[in-house]
């Protein structure tokens, strides 16, 4: 079954975005002992769907396209299901095989002011060339700036998550000022973590930047009105070139 493609105010709604009838579900957490040692756990944990690599993620529902979205949020289970399967975060549909040099390619926004660095763990799935033309276009915090690296090997190396202070059993505070701290499945601290996002290292990195070329900008004229600019996208074959790459044509 092809994904659906979930449309708001004329914009297309990413697949990792969450909407609003997909808040987080509450959910009492308390001491457990299980078979990888003691940590945290549900009181009414199914472990089938509350854990993954024995972490405890968070509860979410799944209704994609309910209420509105929430255009700076990430949907938990559905940004871990990017990782796992290296979909892309935008249209959903592998990434796989769409490069003939088998990368992946990964945008995130600049905040760092440096490019991905080589073994970095990241949290942000991977994008089709496309999808990330579209992501820096309508996404603010990638409008700001943006670093992209085409990517060889992304092998699962943790969570991003809340870490419980095994004493009091209370959330402790992110150590770097992010609201997630991210935790390698190695680490004993795994036991104690709420997972809200899955992440994969990046090795084989080399720094790409994104454009569009072929898609101009064209004047219509609505009579009675004054000339307006649109931008007209999909209509025809673009070109997308990744720099330091070879060229390579899309039918949009
Ligand atoms: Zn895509």
């Amino acid at each position: 079954m092809s994904p659906r493609r979930l449309v708001w105010n004329g914009l297309r709604v990413p697949f990792i975005t969450p909407w609003s009838a997909e808040r987080m579900l509450p959910g009492t957490i308390e001491l457990r002992r299980g078979r990888g040692g003691v940590g945290i756990g549900y009181r009414d944990e199914y472990s089938r769907a509350d854990r993954w690599r024995d972490a405890l993620w968070v509860r979410v529902p799944a209704r994609p396209g309910v209420g509105r979205p929430l255009l700076d949020g990430v949907h938990a289970l559905r940004q871990r299901q990017a990782m796992n399967h290296t979909l892309c975060q935008v249209c959903s549909k592998s990434t796989v095989g769409t490069r003939r040099d088998e990368r992946q390619l990964f945008v995130a926004g600049a905040g760092s002011g440096r490019p991905f660095a080589e073994g970095e763990p990241t949290t942000t799935p991977p994008l089709h060339e496309l999808c990330a033309l579209e992501a820096i276009r309508e996404c603010p915090h990638l409008a700001r700036g943006y670093v992209a690296s085409l990517v060889e090997y992304t092998p699962a190396w943790g969570v991003a998550g809340i870490v419980y202070d095994p004493r009091t059993l209370r959330p402790l505070p992110s150590g770097d000022g992010e609201d997630l701290t991210l935790v390698e499945y190695d680490d004993p601290l795994i036991r104690w973590t709420l997972a809200a996002r899955a992440a994969v290292t990046l090795h084989g990195c080399t720094p790409v930047t994104v454009t569009l070329h072929g898609c101009t900008p064209v004047t219509v004229t609505l009579h009675g009105c004054t000339p307006v600019t649109v931008t007209l996208h999909g209509c025809t074959p673009v070109t997308v070139t990744l720099h330091g790459c070879t060229p390579v044509d899309f039918a949009a």
